[in-house]
């Protein structure tokens, strides 16, 4: 068992400044929960906290119902694995695995034992008797995660471990970890600021700025339901598209008005909702839509609410393409995703229709999800 909960918790580093402001969350047993959020926003720090490696400042942290706040790093029964793997260069793989159970004061079969079991489960038996400068980004990772599996802890914290290794590389360890997660059935928490790695391996993840948390949700309800502008504009790729505007609100029907001049009417459902959370008539907005949720238009269709404007850009990514559309008077350019097969050019115009049920509004002044 391993349930973790954070009531109230606060960072002040020395300087004064605050990292992290009243962080409450709750984190069941065999969670596999991500901290993301941009460079700077106390993810680290929160992570640390938790590992005993940084003081609390405020509130309460409690591992299975114990309160951990002054109990040392050592006595917490967690693992933490960092981003710069912290492997011992001149030990071989095995003993760099074996260390923290030899300082334990375990038995050599056991040892042995528990060695070769996360070298399985790692794939790392062929490189155990090598020493790190001899190894893969890859492995090197491999071996930093064996040594905290052979520990057998309750809780498994990393800090951006996969930072270091290239692309293709950080997708195939990205579904290793996963798959780990679900062997060990321990608790995980995983720090990144990639949203990708985010949305792929968290059973819920937590989005941070600026010290405090936006929003603690499944990757599904974080991309279909942002708490506000700064999610929506987070998680997703490409990001969302932003549009400014009021609302306008007549004979019952509300509809945003852009300052491009486009009117995106909203479904019943999404007026209900926004006549319920805001004083709606002429309040300053802004429109998101995603660049999945706009369509490109053939010749003659005719649609309710659509952006027009010439292409800047198209990536062809393969089995889909990213058009960059920019609009008159207008420096953003507008993001959509279409097919492969659209076979556009830069200099083409375009016209691209909203799905009207998956526009969002948010509050100008607050950034908060209206609807
Ligand atoms: P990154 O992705 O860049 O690692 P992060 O979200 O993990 O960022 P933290 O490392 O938790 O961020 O840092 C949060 C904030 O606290 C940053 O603004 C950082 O500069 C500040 N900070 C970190 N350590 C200290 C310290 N010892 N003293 C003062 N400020 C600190």
């Amino acid at each position: 068992m391993a349930e973790i909960e954070l009531k109230h918790v606060c960072k002040t580093y020395e300087n004064g400044f605050e990292a992290v402001k009243d962080f409450n969350l709750k984190i069941a047993d065999k969670e596999f929960i991500i901290f993301v959020g941009p460079s700077g926003c106390g993810k680290s720090t929160t992570l640390r906290m938790i590992a005993g490696l940084e003081d609390i400042s405020g509130g309460e942290l409690y591992i299975d119902g114990v309160k951990m706040n002054d109990v040392s790093a050592s006595d917490r029964d967690i693992a933490m694995v960092f981003q710069n793997y912290a492997l011992y260069p001149h030990m071989s793989v095995r003993k760099n695995i074996a260390y923290s159970l030899k300082i334990r004061g375990e038995k050599k079969d056991v040892i042995e034992q528990k060695v070769q079991e996360a070298a399985e489960i790692l794939g790392l038996k062929e490189v155990l008797d090598r020493k790190p400068g001899q190894l893969s980004g890859g492995q090197k990772q491999r071996v930093a995660m064996g040594r905290a599996i052979v520990r057998n802890p309750k809780v498994f914290l990393m800090d951006e471990p996969l930072s270091n290794l290239d692309a293709k590389l950080r997708g195939q360890m990205r579904v290793e970890i996963a798959s780990l997660h679900h062997r060990l059935e321990s608790t995980f928490i995983y720090v990144t600021h990639d949203q990708t790695e985010a949305m792929t391996l968290g059973t819920r993840i937590v989005v941070m700025k600026d010290g405090v948390v936006q929003q603690v949700d499944t990757p599904q309800n974080l991309f279909r339901y942002p708490a506000n502008q700064f999610v929506a504009g987070f998680i997703g790729t490409p990001p969302m598209n932003f549009m400014e505007g009021v609302f306008d609100y007549k004979n019952q029907q509300l509809a945003v008005r852009t300052n491009d001049g486009i009117a995106i009417p909203l479904t019943e459902e999404k007026v209900k909702h926004a006549l319920e959370r805001a004083d709606v008539a002429g309040k300053a907005v802004v429109a998101g839509i995603r660049p999945e949720h706009l369509r490109l238009l053939k010749d003659g269709e005719e649609e309710t609410a659509f952006i027009s404007g010439e292409v800047d850009v198209y990536e062809m990514l393969g089995s889909e393409a990213i058009v960059y559309v920019k609009q008159p008077g207008n420096e953003n350019r507008i993001i959509a995703k279409v097919d492969a097969d659209t076979h556009l050019k830069p200099g083409d115009r375009i016209r691209l229709a909203f799905d009207l049920e998956k526009v969002h509004v948010f509050d100008k002044l607050t950034g908060q999800t209206i609807t």
